[in-house]
């Protein structure tokens, strides 16, 4: 047992943890004006309402005939001759009794029809319809409001504008959002055993892979990166990195260095510039991460291993990004899966599992894992699709219930 697990220094458990993060942080406040296009991936900073109907108008929803269901023949067939031809972008005129209009989808419905025939089922001849069937007031129009009404919210503050949400927001009119500003993620890696991809391994290094996945776990949240690349195992390089870092960002992310060996200078180099909040979680991978803050800008220090670093972003740096950003987040909620796999072997850490769901042999979908959970194996994060979440203490059989956590959860 090593000094962490020792119980006069309990580990903070995951959500106790999670919640502690949260409550320092507040939204990085700067708003700005963008077009749609500039806007998608954006967070957005005000509730939107609708100023007009969607449609706008009642309107065809299929290419047909539009009357009235009051010159329907009382027997036999109906027919009409076609007094006017309506298509999308243009308004007929009233309709006169006892005939059709030609019209298209999208078309509006003119005055006085109360209703749309597809034109498959009609015989036309001579401009004139002939059919059978009785279709009643209301088919196949689209009322207008029928998508949205004037009036209501469509888009709530918070909201990671997605392509629909820019769709919506195009479909009432609106050429431009308010989004808050980026923010900006500063980071840095700690090793003098690492040498970046494309140099030549000398004996004892590897490559430093981190800058890579966190690089694109940044990007995929939409933030800002300011890079300062690899920083060695001191701790006046690691201190003077820190305060780089933290005055040019909103938050600064590190990977190594963050556990307790004698090469290990992040966490004493926060002490000393600025507050360390948290320290030593009860979970797997990811123990010894450090949050705390220098100045007025949040730090968290991951550890170096690569699918802690990969495992602790989801947990917890994807939920402090979203609340500086400002989003309207919530965490992610396991899907109760069936167990495609025994875990004989309780720990007393929360353990977060490299895993997807295939189907069994009669179709369901269980959750697997890879077959090697070492938290230096980074093919595990790449063959998984999720996690599965294994409660501290508990044991599993295949067919049991367990809970997955899919990675788009986190990085949405
Ligand atoms: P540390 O947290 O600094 O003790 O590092 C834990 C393990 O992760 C060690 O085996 C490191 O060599 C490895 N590691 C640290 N940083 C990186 C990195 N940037 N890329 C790949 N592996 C790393
Ligand atoms: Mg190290």
């Amino acid at each position: 047992m090593n000094q962490c697990d020792t119980p006069e220094i309990p580990l903070l458990a995951y959500d106790a943890a999670l919640d502690e993060l949260i409550s320092h942080l507040s939204t990085v406040p700067g708003v700005s004006q963008k077009p749609l296009m500039q806007a998608l991936g954006e967070v957005l900073a005000e509730t939107q309402q609708a100023s007009i109907n969607v449609p706008s108008v009642d309107n065809s929803a299929m290419d047909g005939y539009a009357f009235n269901t009051a010159d329907l023949a009382s027997a036999g067939a109906t027919i009409l001759p076609v007094s006017q031809r309506i298509a999308a972008g243009f308004t007929g005129a009233k309709l006169a009794a006892g005939t059709a209009a030609r019209i298209f989808t999208g078309a509006p419905i003119p005055e006085a029809a109360n209703t749309v025939i597809m034109q498959e089922q009609v015989e036309l001849e001579n401009n004139t319809i002939s059919f059978h069937t009785r279709p009643e007031a209301g088919n196949n129009i689209r009322p207008a409001g029928n998508d949205i009404k004037a009036g209501h919210t469509i888009l709530q503050k918070g909201t990671r504008l997605r392509a629909q949400d820019i769709g919506l927001a195009a479909s009432v009119g609106l050429q431009s959002l308010p989004v808050f500003d980026k923010i900006r993620v500063g980071m840095f890696f700690t090793g003098d055993e690492l040498v970046e991809p494309g140099q030549a391994l000398a004996e004892g290094q590897i490559y430093d892979s981190n800058r890579y996945t966190l690089y694109g776990l940044l990007k995929s949240l939409g933030c800002d990166i300011v890079d300062l690349g690899l920083v060695g195992d001191t701790l006046e390089a690691t201190k003077k990195a820190m305060l780089e870092a933290s005055a040019k960002a909103d938050l600064v992310v590190t990977c190594g260095g963050v556990s307790v060996g004698e090469e290990d200078h992040v966490r004493i180099a926060i002490e000393q510039l600025g507050q360390l909040h948290l320290w030593r979680l009860r979970i797997k991978p990811g123990k010894p991460l450090a949050f705390g803050q220098i100045n007025h800008t949040a730090f968290i220090g991951l550890p170096g291993n690569p699918v802690s670093v990969f495992a602790t972003f989801c947990l917890f740096v994807c939920p402090l990004i979203k609340t500086l950003q400002g989003r309207n987040w919530q965490k992610p909620v396991g899907i109760p899966v069936v167990a495609g796999f025994d875990w004989p072997k309780p720990d007393s850490r929360r353990e977060f599992l490299r895993a997807r769901l295939e189907p069994d042999e009669e179709g369901r979908l269980v959750a697997r894992i890879y077959p090697n959970q070492d938290s230096g194996v980074l093919t595990s994060t790449v063959w998984g699709q999720g996690f599965v979440e294994i409660a501290e203490g508990r044991t599993l059989k295949a067919g049991d219930k367990v809970d997955y956590l899919p990675y788009a959860q986190f990085l949405d």
